[in-house]
């Protein structure tokens, strides 16, 4: 029991030190000239970037367009920069040299709200809440109707899911009998991230943790997306493979 404390101490202390980091950020500054882009390719302008207390860059002059209704990838070792990289294009930091732009706007001139609508996320690991289907592909964007939910969870071909259980979008997640496979939870996840009807999709190792079929299955279902819908698609991943099966352009 006292070995179990001591990591729910670690746990509980590294959780404590992140919500204090989120409560105690400084608000991003808004432009004064806000602008709003009225394509969606995204493209890094000579972009470097270094994390704070670090002295080596994690990201070094770095150049390239993802053009929109394109997959781009961004592949490479871990630790060479890909999610660094992803995690610009909504500034979640902002770079120290160049430029990351939208439709060739800066997205420093872009609004922030804009911004985080215009770019949704698709991780690894996606957590499911113990709610409804619904609510967990709303969380995405929480004014969104059931219409629109059902719609963005056909979209993610996420049908079967919602025929295999009696309450379908009503189904609590977690509770008895409620079971998700990894490929499926990475459906619903994509469903949300539809659900905000994003411009920009990035998928940060989205397939990563899958077996063979299901990572083929899901890269099938980004590929139709980005055909519907035309979104730009930026793909991070170190699988080769991946690369090989979904895009027209490596960046
Ligand atoms: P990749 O996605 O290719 O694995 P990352 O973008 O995660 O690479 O990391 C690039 C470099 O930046 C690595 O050297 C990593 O250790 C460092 N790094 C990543 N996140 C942080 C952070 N929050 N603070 C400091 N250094 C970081």
């Amino acid at each position: 029991k006292i070995m179990y404390m001591t990591s729910y101490k670690m746990q509980a202390e590294e959780s404590m030190r992140r919500i204090d980091m989120i409560l105690t950020a400084e608000p991003q500054v808004e432009t004064s000239a806000p602008k709003h882009p009225k394509t969606y390719d995204v493209s890094f302008e000579n972009v470097t970037f270094a994390y704070e207390n670090t002295d080596h860059p994690a990201v070094s002059h770095l150049s390239f367009t993802a053009k929109a209704g394109t997959t781009t990838a961004l592949v490479g070792h871990s630790g060479s920069g890909k999610s660094t990289t992803a995690s610009l294009i909504p500034r979640f930091y902002d770079v120290q040299q160049g430029a990351v732009k939208i439709g060739g706007v800066d997205i420093r001139e872009i609004p922030h709200a804009d911004l985080m609508k215009m770019v949704a996320f698709v991780f690894q690991d996606p957590k499911l809440f113990k709610d409804t289907l619904l609510e967990n592909i709303r969380a995405g964007r929480p004014s969104a109707t059931r219409d629109e939910v059902l719609q963005a969870a056909r979209l993610a071909q996420c049908d079967d899911i919602l025929e295999k259980f009696p309450d379908g979008l009503d189904t609590v997640v977690g509770s008895k009998g409620v079971y998700l496979s990894g490929g499926e939870t990475q459906r619903i996840a994509i469903a949300r991230a539809l659900a905000t009807d994003p411009k920009v999709l990035l998928c940060d190792e989205a397939t990563s943790a899958l077996d063979p079929n299901t990572t083929h299955a899901i890269l099938q279902l980004i590929q139709k997306i980005n055909r519907e819908l035309g979104i730009t698609v930026v793909i991070i991943t170190h699988q080769m493979s991946v690369v090989e099966e979904v895009c027209n352009r490596v960046a």
